[in-house]
């Protein structure tokens, strides 16, 4: 396992193996890595010859100064996680300065209006942020292909667009939920609640099972109305909200075809924390 700071560095063994015909995955992280991200670098082993996994938290994708600050950081943890399950990774975590030079600022895109719907109404500039991170780490790691996970489903879409509209040489992977025993998505923010809090929070996982099962015979209109019904008899966890989205576009569901495919997306706090999730509903 080789560990580099420098994107120079970096870029002179994506060279080497490139030149040795050897193909490329890649997983970027803002690390506290847990088992949803090592599923994630578990599939790319499985298909490419070497995996890039980036550690870096960045700056310009948070819109909220203290959740950024408080973001949790064990570089030394995550290093052994990733020797433990292969030597063939390459682990890539710069400080802020090799990614933004000293000017930590976004790129402005357009994704089509996938960047207006959900997350991006309630993080202003989130997906920019994110955009610009990902092109700048493509770029370096030029990989065969990234991996991403479901959990951040409207990330994954945006990352699918981006490729699509740089026309950037990558095969971006969806890559599944992995969840905590208790059914709560796997998070670094996890780490932040406390073991009641971590128990409540499965609530949402709860209230998706539901949502999915109600799918098939409930309009959607009854459904999110259960949804912040079932959120309001729950204090411990403040929705901020409930969409249930076409899973290409994002956009809320408005008339019941369910020829096209859909996903339910919710978001809410546990005090300060706050927690995503969504399921494939048909
Ligand atoms: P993050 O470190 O939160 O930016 O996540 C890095 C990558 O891991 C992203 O593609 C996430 O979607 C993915 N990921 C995070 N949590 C999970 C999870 N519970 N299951 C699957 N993938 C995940």
């Amino acid at each position: 396992m080789q560990i580099f700071k420098e994107k120079e560095a970096l870029k002179k063994q994506i060279k080497a193996l490139k030149n040795d015909k050897k193909t490329i995955g890649f997983v970027p992280t803002m690390g506290a890595l847990h088992e949803g991200h090592l599923s994630l670098v578990e599939q790319a082993l499985k298909t490419c010859d070497k995996v890039v996994v980036s550690i870096f938290v960045n700056p310009t994708q948070f819109d909220n100064p203290e959740d950024l600050q408080k973001y949790p950081r064990t570089l030394e943890k995550d290093v052994e996680q990733i020797k433990e399950l292969s030597e063939e990774v390459i682990i890539f975590s710069p400080p802020a300065s090799e990614m933004y030079g000293d000017s930590v600022t976004s790129e402005e895109f357009s994704f089509d209006g996938l960047e207006h719907q959900m997350e991006g109404k309630f993080r202003k500039g989130h997906f920019n942020g994110v955009g610009t991170i990902v092109k700048k780490l493509f770029e370096m790691v030029e990989p065969d292909k990234a991996f991403f996970g479901e959990k951040d489903y409207q990330q994954l879409q945006i990352i699918k667009k981006l490729v699509e509209k740089q026309n950037l040489n990558v095969e971006v992977i969806g890559c599944p939920i992995h969840r905590e025993a208790n059914g709560l998505a796997r998070s670094s923010r996890n780490e932040r609640l406390s073991p009641l809090e971590r128990q409540t929070a499965a609530f949402i996982y709860q209230i998706l099972k539901q949502v999915k099962e109600d799918f098939g015979t409930k309009s959607a209109k009854e459904i999110n109305d259960w949804v912040l019904a079932q959120f309001e008899s729950q204090p411990a966890l403040n929705l901020e909200y409930f969409e249930i989205a076409n899973a290409d576009s994002l956009v809320s569901i408005e008339e019941e075809d369910r020829i096209q495919k859909y996903r339910a997306f919710i978001a809410a706090y546990s005090g300060d924390i706050r927690l995503i999730d969504n399921i494939a509903l048909n």
